[in-house]
């Protein structure tokens, strides 16, 4: 493949070696720096200018064995999860441009279905698999496809409550009162308004981490009068 041919303002090729087969694999990466923001949604999805969407080349797939995970650990694959893969990575036919071009929606979505498949084969930590099902609602999302984005919503929401019970705190770069949050926003996104006020509540109450993420906070605050507001209509709607 012509590699400069395929660079642009925004985006470079680069080599990474798959951790199961240790082939190497072209992947595109983004320059998040020259990219313009339109707007931040509250659940952390980001629209971009230019026609631009990251989100797509989320999931890295191997086109050897068939290995496949989100960018943010396609590299750090634990031995135990290495060992239930064996010999089960297959199942996705794809080209060594899988990583390169994504403009064939039906291939994201397949990219994102055969990750998923093989987190729940590798029993990943919930955390890994709602952080594929946030972002294929993301896909959803940018591709106009409610129903299925709300079912991904629904997903990714039982994932991250079952990583809050399972798993130790922070996770990665999330923090307790960044998981609280996310889960009150989406159990928000999914109508899930009791569920979603609980979560909201618990998070205003965390004065500290409060105070240690203002960003966070500020949002805190936004989306949870945007749950009261919500829940209002709903009542409304539903009497
Ligand atoms: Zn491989």
């Amino acid at each position: 493949m012509d590699k400069q041919a395929k660079e642009t303002k925004y985006t470079y090729l680069t080599t990474i070696a798959c951790p199961l087969c240790e082939n190497e694999l072209l992947v595109k990466r983004f320059r998040q720096v020259r990219m313009r923001v339109l707007r931040w949604d509250p659940d952390h999805h980001v629209w971009y200018a230019n026609d631009l969407h990251p989100v797509r080349y989320f999931v890295t797939v191997c086109c050897w064995c068939g290995y496949a995970a989100g960018n943010n650990r396609f590299s750090d694959l634990p031995a135990a999860e290495k060992a239930r893969l064996k010999g089960r990575t297959g199942g996705l036919q794809v080209t060594e441009a899988v990583n390169v071009e994504r403009d064939d929606p039906e291939l994201v979505a397949q990219c994102f279905g055969h990750a998923i498949r093989l987190g729940l084969i590798a029993k990943v930590p919930a955390s890994v698999l709602g952080s594929l099902y946030l972002r294929t609602a993301w896909f959803c999302r940018e591709e106009g496809d409610q129903a299925q984005e709300l079912d991904f919503l629904r997903l990714a929401y039982q994932s991250y409550e079952r990583a809050y019970q399972e798993e130790d705190l922070p996770i990665g770069p999330m923090t307790r009162l960044g998981l609280i949050y996310l889960l009150g926003e989406l159990a928000r996104q999914i109508r899930e308004f009791e569920k979603s006020s609980r979560w909201f509540n618990m998070a205003v109450r965390l004065k500290e981490d409060l105070i240690a993420e203002p960003a966070l906070a500020k949002l805190v605050h936004e989306q949870y009068q945007q749950m009261r507001d919500d829940y209002k209509k709903y009542q409304e709607e539903n009497h």
